[in-house]
């Protein structure tokens, strides 16, 4: 599978793929535009809610038609909880599932993400996660609750090991969302996971990092990074603007022309710290 070649070589080129997320057209189109014009692939996140929002089938009928004139997107599944939406996910035809059975026991955990490998097979590619990232993907003030079921290096390999997944997202004090004290990462755990293993691992919480750290989570095995809370920000703060400046206007194409632009760019800045090693 194409996807598989571009995670093996992030990891030997030291460059991540991004996961960009969304659940309306014109994110859809921001993203897919900014990944054309910096010719790089990006995979294209749909969270439980917004997989339903969009609708999985939907959601690979736009992502069939926008490959039409560009073919290096692919779609995930972020935050699959439960097998059965899962197993739709696959069949419906994404590239990538991410079955999050962080909350569980870790021998469950292992169960479930075992199940969903079987599913996958020749279909689909499987992201596992071991150890909680907490927050949400909004904009908070303050620090984050203190983040206290960080991965164990030991766990970790025990679950790729048995498991076989193809990616794996994991916790270093990382957290979903942006906040006006953003958490320092355990930089020392990941050094520690990425010596032991081969498969590559998923930074889940990218927006609001600074890109230093991004970076040099990049340099130490990071293969894939997501982004929603940032892109839903410049969507939200358009939208706004939008509706101020003109009141009086219902044509939404004309109302909303600028929404894809801020979207591609938020999505561009990424691109340029993400693929920094493979532009
Ligand atoms: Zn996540």
């Amino acid at each position: 599978m194409k996807l598989k070649k571009h995670i093996e070589e992030a990891k030997k080129g030291k460059w991540a793929l991004g996961q960009f997320n969304f659940s309306t057209l014109e994110q859809l189109k921001g993203i897919v535009k900014a990944a054309k014009d910096s010719e790089v692939s990006v995979i294209l996140g749909t969270s439980r809610g917004e997989s339903e929002f969009v609708g999985l089938k939907e959601a690979v009928a736009l992502r069939d038609a926008l490959r039409k004139d560009y073919p290096e997107i692919y779609l995930n599944l972020d935050h699959g909880r439960d097998l059965d939406w899962v197993e739709k996910a696959i069949e419906a035809g994404y590239d990538m599932v991410h079955f999050d059975g962080s909350d569980l026991p870790i021998e469950e955990n292992i169960k479930k993400t075992k199940k969903v490998v079987k599913m996958a097979e020749g279909k689909a590619l499987v992201e596992g996660e071991v150890g909680k990232v907490g927050g949400s993907s909004s904009v908070h003030k303050g620090a984050p609750e203190e983040q206290k079921d960080l991965t164990s290096v030991e766990t970790l390999v025990k679950f790729i090991s048995e498991t076989a997944v193809d990616l794996c997202a994991f916790s270093i004090g990382n957290v979903h969302g942006v906040y006006t004290d953003m958490p320092e990462l355990d930089f020392n755990r990941l050094t520690e996971m990425n010596k032991r293993l081969e498969t590559g691992l998923v930074l889940h919480g990218g927006s609001g990092l600074k890109a230093e750290d991004v970076k040099r989570a990049i340099q130490e095995g990071v293969v894939k990074v997501n982004v929603n809370t940032e892109l839903r920000k410049v969507w939200r703060d358009e939208v706004e603007r939008a509706l101020k400046s003109e009141p009086e206007e219902i044509t939404p194409y004309k109302l909303f022309s600028n929404l894809s632009e801020v979207v591609r760019k938020k999505t561009e800045e990424k691109i340029n710290i993400f693929y920094e090693n493979n532009l």
